[in-house]
């Protein structure tokens, strides 16, 4: 079996970053383009705050380009996902199918996925209406009516940040009691265009024929009474989840499985890095993602160095 210099799991911009950086470095990287190629850029329509595009571009055009990018250098690239991985001893050896696959060194960039609420109708309206990056889209509907889906700091968050484009802005929890932080929550409730439905339950969003979100299909989560609400987004707030879950016992995480790195990209197993929003719960960015992932190159391409030495 021959061994890889490096291995990359994920193709979002951490994922591309660092195979454009290991290509360069003449490692020839294979990525593992997991289940989500592209990661969340491949979701959202136009993204204005990646700097070098003054007009904006559209988000599967920018992941796109970086792919091509590194392409170029030599990056091999495949549709597949790793199953299982010992990091036990180098080189690590991961499951990839049936497929066995040894590599010198690491780069998980596996990111995070948002948590979607599973509706029939919401997965042909993501990037028409609905969303999960309020940073992202909420400009988008500057003087409309929009719902944020939610109880926790996240849905909080994204509420307050949709007052600076939208009229209102209502928040829809399935409970009566909030998971949110005391000072966030406060906050929200006294921001004048933020209005609250409690114990309400999205059942579907109109209108996929349309190609844009017209309302949502809600039901009181008690007394199992169905209504129209009329609203022209729906951003979810309900939580991410990192793609970390075949290293639970090799590597370090917190509570909520996000991989804990020091120095930025540094895994406790040495050889192994982490970038992205697979151990970055606070920024996740597509360009801290980007930057992070051409920190982790940039360390693969020293400790293989130091290696050879
Ligand atoms: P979270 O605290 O787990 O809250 C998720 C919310 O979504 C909960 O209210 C939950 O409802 C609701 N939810 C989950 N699944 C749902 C479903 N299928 N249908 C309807 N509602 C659903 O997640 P988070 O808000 O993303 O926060 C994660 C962590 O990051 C927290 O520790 C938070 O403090 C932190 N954070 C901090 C800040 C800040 O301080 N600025 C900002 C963002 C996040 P239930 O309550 O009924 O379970």
């Amino acid at each position: 079996m021959d061994t890889r210099n490096v291995v990359i799991i994920g193709s979002g911009c951490a994922g591309h970053t660092a195979a454009l950086y290991t290509a360069r470095a003449k490692l020839n990287p294979l990525v593992f383009e997991g289940h989500e190629p592209g990661g969340q850029l491949s979701l959202t329509t136009l993204v204005e705050n990646f700097p070098g595009f003054p007009e904006g571009i559209q988000g599967p055009e920018l992941i796109a380009n970086m792919r091509r990018q590194a392409e170029r250098f030599g990056a091999e690239y495949k549709l597949a996902h790793v199953t299982a991985a010992d990091l036990s001893r180098r080189p690590f050896r991961l499951q990839v199918g049936n497929d066995e696959i040894q590599t010198q060194t690491l780069i998980i960039a596996s990111g995070a996925s948002a948590r979607w609420l599973g509706l029939p109708n919401e997965q042909a309206l993501i990037g028409h209406g609905v969303s999960s990056c309020a940073t992202c889209d909420g400009f988008f509907f500057s003087g409309k009516e929009i719902t944020v889906i939610g109880g926790g700091d996240s849905a909080m968050e994204e509420a307050l940040f949709l007052t600076r484009f939208a009229t209102k802005v209502t928040v829809i929890h399935r409970r009566e009691e909030f998971r949110a932080s005391k000072i966030m929550l406060e906050r929200a409730q006294k921001n004048e265009k933020i209005k609250f439905l409690t114990n309400t339950v999205v059942d579907d969003v109109y209108d996929s024929s349309q190609k844009e979100v017209t309302g949502l299909k809600l039901r009181h989560a008690n007394n199992g009474q169905t209504w129209d609400f009329p609203t022209s987004a729906m951003f979810l707030g309900i939580g991410h989840v990192p793609n970390a879950k075949i290293f639970e016992g090799q590597l370090d995480m917190d509570q909520d499985g996000y991989l804990k790195t020091r120095d930025f990209v540094f895994t406790r197993v040495a050889g192994v890095f982490a970038c992205g929003d697979v151990q970055d719960r606070r920024y996740r960015q597509a360009i801290t993602a980007a930057g992070s992932g051409c920190m982790a190159a940039l360390e693969v391409e020293k400790f293989l160095e130091d290696q050879a030495h």
